[in-house]
C-alpha cells in the first residue's frame, strides 16, 4: 500500500519520536511505500520518502499553517491510507498520542494557583488549537481514531459525543520488555553514586509542570531526615530554584534503563499525559509505580499489587505511605524490616471484599486479589446485589449506593457507587450479600488449590477479556452510559442484524 504519515518534527534517534520510528521500520518491512510528510526532520529512516511541508507563521497560527499546508500536499497526490500524528484537516486515521488539548488545559487550571487559573487557555494560542482540534475530532474529516488509553477514549466521548465510539480504537504503547530487563543495578547504582542500602525513587521524563516534578522536589525536600532515600531525576529540563541534597540529577540519558535499573520505585506524578511510557518501561524493568489517575498508564496499575494510583498529584501523604510500604518489602532494606512490612501492610491495604480467608497471610492474599480485580462491585458479574433482611436500604441510599425497589423487593444497582479504584468505600457498611459472597478465586486459594500467582493470572487474563468485550459492544454501537455488562450484551444482541445488509457489524456481534 502507498501511505502518507504526518507528524510536524520527526527524529530518528530521539527518544520522543519512538513510536514514529518503530512504526516507520515496522510499515516498510511489511513490504508498503511510505511516505512521511513533515516541517523538519533530523536523520533520516531507511526507505521512507520525506515530504518537506512548509508552515511558518506566528506560534498561535503555525499548527493550522502546517494542516492546510499539508493537506494541499496530500490533495496533490494519491495515496490508499492516511495517518496523521498531528491535529490535522482530513485524514483517515488520526493518532491521538497527545490527548485533547482542551482536558490539559482542564487540568492546568486545576492545578495552578487560583490566581492564574483565570488565565489559563487564554490568547490566539489555545484558541486556535482547540479550533484545530475541532476539526481534527470532526467524524467527517477522520474516519478512525487511535487512542493509548481508556482515559483519552473517555476524554474524547465527553468532549466530542458526534464522534461515534465504534470508530475509536485503544491501540496501548508497546514497550521492549527484552531492553528493560537486562541492565546490570549494581552498575547502575555504582554509576550514580548510589549505595545498595538506598531506596531509591526514580522520575523519567521532561515538562517541569506537566510531570508534577515541582512536588516531588519538595517531598524529597521534607525527607532529609532519612540519609538513604534518594530521588534518582533523569531530565533534559533545567530545574528552576534549589534541588535539595538527597536528589540526584542524572541529565538525559541515552540508556534510561539503567535509571530504572537503579531504583526501586517509580514515582510519576503528571496532571496530564495520556499514557506515559515510563509506567510501562518501569514495570518491564520489575519496578512497581505509582503514578497519577490523569496517567492513562494508570490502567496498567493494579494498586498493591504493582503500584499505586494517586488520585491528587499533590497527596504527599499517600505517596509517603506508598514509598514506605514498597521501601519495607524492597529487595535493599528487607532484612531489616521484614516483620514491620507484614503489619504496616495488613494495617494498610484495604481488606478484601470476601469473609472467607482464615489466615492472615491468605487475608492479605486476598486483598491482594481483589485490589487488581473489583470484577464482582464494578457490573462484569452481576448486575444486581439484592437485599437481605439485616440491611437497611435507607442507610446504604444515604452512603450513596443506587438502590431500587419493586414489587416488595430491594435491590443495590451494579457497578457499585461505591467501588473507587477498586476499594469498597463502605467496607464497614456493606451488604449482607457482599460479606456473604466468596468468589472461586478466593475459595480456591484459601484451599491450597491454587497460588496467588495462579489466581492474579487468571484475574489478569479475565480483566483483558472483559476489555475486549467492552470494544466490541462499542463497536455495534453500544455508547456506554454505565450499566452492567450482561445488561449491555442483553440490549444490544435483543436486535437482530440481517448478515446481507450489515456484514461487518455481523462479524462484529459473532466475535462478541
Ligand atoms: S471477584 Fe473475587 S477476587 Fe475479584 S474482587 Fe470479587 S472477591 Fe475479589
Ligand atoms: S458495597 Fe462494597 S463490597 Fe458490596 S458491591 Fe459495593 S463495593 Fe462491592
Amino acid at each position: 500500500m502507498r501511505l502518507a504519515l504526518i507528524r510536524r518534527q520527526f527524529s530518528a534517534t530521539g527518544g520522543a519520536e519512538l513510536y514514529l520510528q518503530r512504526l516507520l521500520k515496522a510499515l516498510v518491512a511489511a513490504g508498503h511505500e511510505v511516505h512521511l510528510f513533515a516541517e523538519s526532520w533530523q536523520g533520516q529512516a531507511e526507505g521512507v520518502k520525506f515530504h518537506a511541508v512548509q508552515a511558518g507563521g506566528s506560534r498561535a497560527d503555525r499548527a493550522w499553517h502546517f494542516a492546510e499546508a499539508v493537506k494541499s500536499l496530500l490533495e496533490a497526490e494519491s495515496f490508499d491510507r492516511v495517518l496523521s500524528l498531528e491535529r490535522t484537516l482530513n485524514q483517515d486515521v488520526y493518532r491521538a498520542g497527545d490527548g485533547l488539548h482542551r482536558v490539559w488545559l482542564e487540568r492546568r487550571r486545576q492545578f495552578a494557583p487560583w490566581w492564574k487559573r483565570p488565565l489559563i487557555g487564554r490568547g490566539a494560542f489555545h484558541r486556535r488549537m482547540m479550533e484545530l482540534e475541532e476539526q481534527t475530532f470532526n467524524p467527517a474529516n477522520t474516519q478512525r481514531l487511535i487512542v493509548n488509553s481508556e482515559m483519552v477514549r473517555g476524554e474524547i466521548a465527553r468532549h466530542f459525543p458526534a464522534f461515534p465510539l465504534d470508530r475509536i480504537h485503544l491501540v496501548r504503547n508497546g514497550v521492549e520488555v527484552a531492553r528493560f530487563q537486562n541492565a546490570d543495578r549494581k552498575a547502575a547504582r555504582a554509576r550514580f553514586g548510589l549505595s545498595e542500602e538506598d531506596f531509591v525513587l526514580v522520575f523519567v521524563g521532561s515538562g517541569w509542570e506537566r510531570k508534577g516534578l515541582p512536588w516531588l522536589l519538595r517531598y524529597m525536600e521534607g525527607q532529609r531526615h532519612d540519609p538513604s532515600l534518594k530521588l534518582l531525576v533523569t531530565t533534559r529540563d533545567r530545574i528552576r530554584g534549589s534541588v535539595p541534597s538527597n536528589v540526584i540529577l542524572t541529565g538525559p540519558l541515552s540508556d534510561v534503563e539503567s535509571a530504572y535499573a537503579a531504583g526501586d520505585l517509580l514515582t510519576f506524578l503528571p496532571i496530564y499525559e495520556p499514557c506515559s511510557n515510563v509506567v510501562s518501561e518501569a514495570l518491564a524493568s520489575g519496578l512497581p509505580a505509582i503514578t497519577t489517575a490523569m496517567n492513562g498508564a494508570a490502567e496498567w496499575i493494579a494498586p498493591g499489587v504493582n503500584g499505586h494510583v494517586l488520585d491528587d498529584p499533590r497527596d504527599m501523604a499517600t505517596l509517603g505511605m506508598h514509598q514506605s510500604l514498597a521501601d519495607s518489602s524492597g529487595p535493599s532494606r528487607s532484612h531489616r524490616r521484614a516483620d514491620r512490612s507484614r503489619n504496616e501492610r495488613a494495617k494498610h491495604h484495604p481488606r478484601s471484599r470476601a469473609g472467607v480467608m482464615i489466615s492472615e497471610a491468605h487475608a492479605a492474599a486476598a486483598s491482594r486479589l481483589c485490589l487488581a480485580c473489583g470484577m464482582c462491585c464494578d457490573g462484569t458479574m452481576f448486575q444486581i446485589v439484592r437485599m437481605q433482611p439485616e440491611d437497611s436500604p435507607a442507610k446504604l441510599t444515604e452512603l450513596g449506593l443506587r438502590m431500587r425497589h419493586r414489587g416488595g423487593e430491594d435491590w443495590m444497582e451494579q457497578p457499585c457507587a461505591a467501588l473507587k479504584r477498586l476499594c469498597c468505600t463502605v467496607y464497614e457498611s456493606r451488604p449482607v450479600r457482599c460479606r456473604k459472597f466468596h468468589c472461586q478465586q478466593l475459595t480456591r486459594l484459601s484451599a491450597g488449590e491454587i497460588s496467588e500467582g495462579d489466581a492474579l493470572a487468571m484475574i489478569a487474563s479475565t480483566r483483558f477479556q472483559v476489555e475486549r468485550v467492552r470494544e466490541l459492544l462499542a463497536q455495534c454501537g453500544y455508547r456506554e452510559d454505565g450499566a452492567a455488562l450482561q445488561e449491555q450484551f442483553e440490549r444490544i444482541t435483543s436486535t437482530p442484524v440481517k448478515v446481507e445488509l450489515e456484514p461487518e457489524l455481523a462479524e462484529t456481534r459473532q466475535q462478541l
